[in-house]
């Protein structure tokens, strides 16, 4: 008897998965289910028979080896609306169910779309889910708001809106709020926690995380800085909270310098908090350097023009004195110097910062800091 056979006779011949449709070479059998009762093939066959026909012409489809639980992978589409070009406005949510029982934990991203960060995390960390031992469930929506990524902008291009203020939404009101709507309806059921990233965005960069209403979650992602405070409303996180939904809000990256070390580190993080949480086996890191605060202010500029910073990024964390230079804005065409931002407290942890000169329009975002 051939091993895939012997498999799905001890399995009678209910295969564990059926939702998904995905190549693996660790696997050695593949299941079809089309047309009547799965039946087994050795997945070097399967193979040879996807060339012609493609994953879609056998799905649904599962293969796993004996006595080995792959997660699963499902990929669906949020459908949204159809927007004025005809195209439809849809949401990929990757959904990756293990072997086991366990929580369902959902992450999202891109609900402000300059901030990119959190997005290639999301791709590396779905690459990784694909041959992790899972428990329970995760489910991964890495662009909430396509419509501000093709833009780059934080809010929504259509009707100048930030989505993450309009949640739990309007399925009548304004697009961004008939997109809340709708991602609250599809995603929110059945989630136990939720993980929502965020970044600095084009040009700050940022570094802590929120604590809502699980402290040790937000631990476990391991920034060195942990914000507990009112937040915003309208925000998703907010919303899931309300459901009693164990939640994070994570701010790390942004302004594209020093990507590769925070996007490491948002995935390393990220796997960390499953593992809190019981998805992933393994010990759980905690760190023994966190700071928790509760006052953040962010110091907007009076004027606009090219900022030119006075603190790097390589101070985000760090303690910085009283009337330290933390950027000058001058007039990018006269080169007259409009404005000076300076630390206002006797000792400020740099949250936010600049790493480059970048253009800022009064009231953009220059600093974050919090005093300490
Ligand atoms: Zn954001």
């Amino acid at each position: 008897m051939h091993v895939c056979d012997a498999w799905m006779s001890r399995t009678s011949g209910t295969p564990h998965h059926l939702d998904a449709c995905r190549v693996s070479r660790i696997a050695s059998c593949a299941i079809l289910t089309t047309g009547g009762r799965p039946a087994a093939i050795p997945l070097s066959s399967w193979m040879s028979r996807s060339r012609s026909r493609g994953c879609d012409g056998h799905s649904p489809l599962v293969w796993m080896q004996e006595g080995t639980h792959m997660p699963a992978h499902h990929l669906r589409w949020i459908e949204i609306t159809t927007l004025a070009s005809g195209l439809p406005l849809r949401l990929a949510e990757h959904t990756f169910s293990g072997g086991q029982p366990g929580p369902s934990v959902g992450i999202t991203a891109a609900i402000h779309g300059d901030e990119l960060a959190p997005v290639e995390a999301l791709r590396q960390l779905a690459a990784r889910l694909q041959s992790a031992e899972l428990r329970g469930t995760v489910r991964i929506v890495p662009v909430v708001n396509p419509l501000s990524f093709q833009a780059q902008t934080r809010n929504t291009p259509q009707d100048m809106t930030n989505l993450n203020r309009v949640f739990p939404g309007d399925r009548n009101g304004w697009l961004s709020e008939q997109l809340a709507a709708t991602f609250v309806a599809e995603f929110l059921p059945g989630l136990d926690a939720l993980l929502d990233l965020h970044a600095g965005g084009a040009l700050p960069t940022v570094d802590y995380a929120y604590i809502e209403n699980d402290p040790d979650l937000s631990a476990a992602f391991g920034t060195k800085v942990l914000y507990r405070g009112p937040g915003f409303p309208g925000t998703f996180s907010h919303v899931a909270v309300s459901r009693g939904i164990r939640t994070v809000v994570t701010e790390l990256g942004g302004g594209l310098l020093r990507d590769r070390e925070y996007i490491a580190r948002t995935v390393a993080g990220l796997e960390n908090a499953l593992r809190h949480l019981g998805v992933l086996p393994g010990e759980v890191t905690r760190r023994t350097d966190q700071i928790v605060i509760e006052q953040l202010d962010t110091l907007r500029p009076n004027q606009g023009g090219l900022l030119v910073p006075g603190v790097g990024v390589d101070q985000l964390g760090e303690v910085v004195e009283q009337g330290t230079l933390l950027g000058t804005v001058y007039n990018p065409q006269t080169f007259e110097m409009l404005q000076e931002l300076h630390a206002p407290h006797p000792r400020n942890l740099m949250i936010l910062t600049r790493g480059a000169a970048t253009r800022v329009e009064a009231g953009d975002y220059g600093y974050m800091l919090a005093p300490v």
